[in-house]
């Protein structure tokens, strides 16, 4: 009935997986969470997905986590009059504010910010870096450059300005209506693209005042320099290796994904591995030998989610690429290899209560060998704590709240089942028994650990921590 399987699974809905048969067998494939990918398709293609998405949730009755990624502030240049160019080495190209078709010597560029923000001497990208542009000389509506890499360039590909912080708002118009619209569906998560700065998830979270939570994607290199503090207010972030593998040199990405993983377990929030993680598979039934030990080492990294973006919503194969994560990631845990080394990154508790009696619950559960811990939750954030542990036994969250049981789904191994809160002691120990039976956990006389707060319903007041075994009157009740 649960998925024996931590690291959870996000698989982006497009084109290829609209349908409830498709979407139903993802979610019955490994996925625990889907992205609506605000840069493609209209408000009632997000709509008619979160419906489908819903009604799957209803059909199987485990929590399932909407995650709306609104596309960010994406810099293009103009058209050109021949619709494209030949750019080669060494030659002269402008970019201006003048709004004429472009040619071989020049093209539009027509975001005021960059030319108030680069600098000579540094780099300017444009088509997913593939053509790169030294900077010899920046005026008030002109940047002069010399062509480091050239190559084909057409109309609108995107500009990738690595070196500076652009002064802009971290919500384009278009990110201010698709957010509205993602918050009024009631989505669990929103992602926010090229996050510059602590201030930008700052200026989302005011907007979005509590009703879905923040994932901030680290794309940007003033991101990865400003890592712990867009940790401190977001509550989750992303490797976007997509961009940011043009941002920086692709090399660094490696790194970049282990360091930002440590920091974000280190402070207790999600966090997600995304980009070609399975990208042959968009074509392919069968992953690459490269692409296994990708998803195997994010994994290993200790991440929370692995995501799937083409290949599951616009490529032929979205249900197989949903069951090789679920897979690997399955195969990679069940190594003794794994726990060890998130053991190794063990994150020390802090000084609260939750803290203590999450340290406690995994130290306690490993010694008398038990087959759940169980955590009463209303917010989450006790089940987040006890996450951040990365216990060896099953974490199952018992919550009242559907809202918070929708956004834990993507959170490093949290079974979550919604359920009414417990009323007294005896109850408390009743359901976790209950539930951890019916779905698989524990067996007649198996041992449980559960923590709860007292008085119950009360946010941030873990301070139980309780052993029980499972009795024969659990199983009537
Ligand atoms: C990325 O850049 O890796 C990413 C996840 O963002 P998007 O898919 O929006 O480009």
């Amino acid at each position: 009935m649960h998925r024996n399987r931590r690291t959870r699974i996000i698989a982006t809905l497009g084109p290829t997986s609209n349908t409830f048969e498709v979407v139903k067998s993802l979610s019955d494939a490994g996925a625990d969470v889907f992205r609506l990918n605000m840069s493609h398709g209209t408000h009632q293609d997000a709509a008619a997905l979160h419906a489908t998405v819903r009604d799957v949730e209803k059909e199987t009755g485990r929590p399932i986590g909407i995650l709306a990624d609104l596309q960010g502030p994406k810099l293009r240049i103009g058209v050109f009059s021949a619709d494209k160019v030949e750019l080669v080495n060494g030659q002269i190209f402008t970019l201006d504010m003048n709004d004429e078709e472009g040619n071989l010597d020049r093209v539009t560029l027509p975001h005021p910010e960059i030319y108030q923000a680069v600098q000579p001497k540094t780099e300017l990208l444009l088509n997913d870096g593939k053509i790169r542009l030294h900077i010899e000389k920046v005026e008030a509506d002109k940047i002069t450059t010399t062509v480091l890499v050239g190559g084909e360039l057409s109309n609108r590909k995107g500009v990738n300005v690595p070196s500076a912080i652009l002064p802009l708002a971290a919500l384009t118009d278009k990110d201010k209506k698709d957010l509205d619209f993602a918050l009024e569906l009631g989505v669990d998560w929103v992602a926010l693209s090229f996050v510059q700065r602590p201030e930008d998830v700052q200026e989302a979270k005011d907007i979005i005042n509590g009703r879905a939570n923040i994932m901030a994607k680290i794309e940007k290199p003033s991101a990865v320099h400003e890592i712990d503090q867009i940790i401190e207010v977001a509550d989750g972030v992303m490797v976007a290796r997509g961009d940011m593998g043009v941002e920086l040199p692709m090399e660094l990405v490696p790194a970049k994904q282990k360091k930002i993983i440590r920091h974000a377990r280190r402070a207790g929030i999600p966090a997600v591995v995304a980009t070609q993680m399975l990208e042959s598979m968009i074509m392919s039934p069968v992953p690459t030998r490269a692409e296994v030990s990708d998803v195997a080492n994010a994994v290993f990294d200790g991440a929370d989610a692995i995501m799937l973006s083409a290949e599951s919503a616009a490529g032929e194969y979205p249900i197989e690429a949903v069951s090789t994560m679920n897979r690997i990631a399955r195969t990679i845990e069940s190594e003794p290899s794994y726990l060890r080394m998130l053991d190794k990154d063990e994150a020390t508790p802090e000084a609260t209560t939750a803290d203590a009696i999450s340290a406690a619950s995994k130290q306690v559960a490993k010694t008398i060998e038990a087959q759940a811990i169980v955590t009463y939750t209303g917010s989450g954030s006790t089940a987040v704590r006890a996450s951040r542990e990365r216990p060896q036994a099953p974490l199952l969250v018992l919550t009242p709240n559907i809202s918070t049981a929708r956004r834990l789904a993507l959170v490093w191994g949290l079974n979550c089942v919604y359920s009414q809160d417990a009323v007294d002691f005896q109850d408390m120990i009743d359901k976790a028994c209950k539930i951890c039976n019916e779905y698989g956990y524990a067996k007649l006389n198996d041992r449980i650990v559960i923590m709860a707060g007292m008085p119950f319903g009360t946010p941030g007041k873990t301070n139980v921590l309780r052993i029980s075994r499972v009795r024969s009157h659990h199983l009537k009740s």
